[in-house]
């Protein structure tokens, strides 16, 4: 008899992780990895945050018991995320209206959040941006709902089309769930203004629509609490919402699978209503998050020292990305590159979305080694003092 996996096909290789093997596996010396979305520093390391080595040395010669975890994973550190995204004033954490539950990363978040929407909404249609973060759609497919797009990038400015996202915001079905970047757009690094998030939540509560906020690179825009615009206007708006969050990149903790999931409800009774729901979807999961990320995040942030460290090192890694911006326009134009690629500078966060079409992104990997998405974007983030002439030179060379 022939083995049950036996008809199993192939599934498609992960578009970014494949573009890393492919890395890996080239020979040249001089090539380039700007395809994955991870911070690395002026020497191309991934770093280790001095406020997170200070804290994990604490812990480790506290040497504490492995124990389980709560469902919902450590208090003081989703008391902390909570604080993070809505302020040590915010009236929704003292009203009790918010439930945070520690999460495995950004994407852990979605998943459980999009788990307890589709218990709680299951015939509801999902909207994610055009285009998005490349799981978006596999994971909220995942969950079983059918996901549509609503516009967002205008290729023409560079900029996002916004009268084209109110008019589709305006036409969604009443419940429909609207998954928004609430800063540093992935990919496009294209973000809205604090005018147009307010008119985003006008239209959200006119239509009845369900807000998820992913929010995956707060104070690499402009600082934490600049970059909680959209989070605070939400919270201002009287409406029910739900925020992914992660530390991934702001803690430099990739691995340790570090984010959390937050919930704002009408009311405290309310709150805990839904806490127990969500955390049902947790029990037959994963039963309960990892110890060691969290405990280290909430450590630091409760620290009024490391905090200051942290926020320090978090602004040094946004300056250099600002930095590698603006240099690789010079850059450009040095090389007299005719496009005007100003764009690049009000471009947010790690990426960068260069304009350069699919076969140019396979020139620069084919000739030069320099890896990109097939869309065109750069992780910024990946540039530094050292490959920053090459990249320019792979870049100019393609575009000619
Ligand atoms: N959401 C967006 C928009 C992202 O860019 C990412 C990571 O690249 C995530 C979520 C997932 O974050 P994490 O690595 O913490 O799961």
């Amino acid at each position: 008899s022939s083995s049950i996996f036996a008809a199993v096909e192939m599934a498609p290789r992960d578009p970014i992780l494949g573009l890393n093997e492919a890395f890996n596996a080239d020979t040249r010396t001089t090539k380039v990895n700007l395809g994955v979305g991870v911070y690395f520093t002026d020497e191309g390391k991934i770093p280790l945050l001095g406020a997170v080595k200070a804290a994990e040395k604490a812990r480790l010669e506290a040497a504490p018991a492995r124990g389980y975890q709560p469902i919902e994973g450590l208090a003081a550190y989703n008391n902390a995320v909570a604080t993070l995204l809505f302020g040590k004033d915010s009236a929704l954490i003292t009203n009790n209206q918010t439930l945070t539950i520690e999460a495995l990363g950004g994407t852990g978040a979605l998943k459980v959040g999009a788990d307890y929407l589709k218990r709680l909404l299951p015939n509801a249609t999902v909207y994610i941006s055009d285009p998005s973060w490349e799981n978006h759609r596999a994971l909220f497919e995942s969950a079983g709902f059918p996901v549509s797009n609503y516009a967002y990038y205008d290729a023409a400015t560079r900029g996002v089309n916004f009268e084209g996202m109110l008019a589709d915001l305006r036409t969604m079905p009443a419940q429909s769930i609207v998954v928004l970047h609430a800063c540093c757009h992935n990919p496009t690094g294209a973000d809205i203004t604090a005018d147009q998030w307010k008119q985003v939540v006008t239209a959200i509560k006119e239509r009845n629509l369900i807000a998820f906020l992913d929010m995956a690179y707060q104070g690499f825009a402009d600082g934490i609490k600049e970059d909680a615009v959209a989070l605070d206007l939400f919270a201002a708006s009287g409406l029910q919402f739900l925020v992914s969050s992660s530390f991934s990149k702001s803690f430099s903790l990739y691995g340790e699978r570090v984010g959390a999931l937050t919930i704002v409800a009408a009311s405290k009774d309310e709150a805990s209503r839904v806490l127990s729901q969500v955390k049902r979807v947790v029990r037959t999961n994963y039963s309960n998050p990892p110890t060691h990320g969290g405990a280290v995040v909430a450590a630091v942030l409760s620290s009024p020292e490391l905090r200051q460290q942290w926020e320090d090192e978090l602004a040094g890694m946004r300056v250099r990305i600002r930095e590698m911006r603006s240099a690789i326009v010079e850059k450009l134009a040095a090389r007299g590159v005719k496009q005007d690629f100003s764009f690049v500078l009000k471009q947010r966060g790690m990426f960068s979305y260069t304009g350069l079409t699919a076969e140019q992104v396979e020139r620069m990997k084919t000739e030069f080694g320099v890896y990109a998405v097939s869309t065109g974007r750069i992780c910024v983030a990946a540039l530094n003092t050292k490959n920053i002439d090459y990249v320019a030179d792979a870049i100019a060379a393609v575009l000619k």
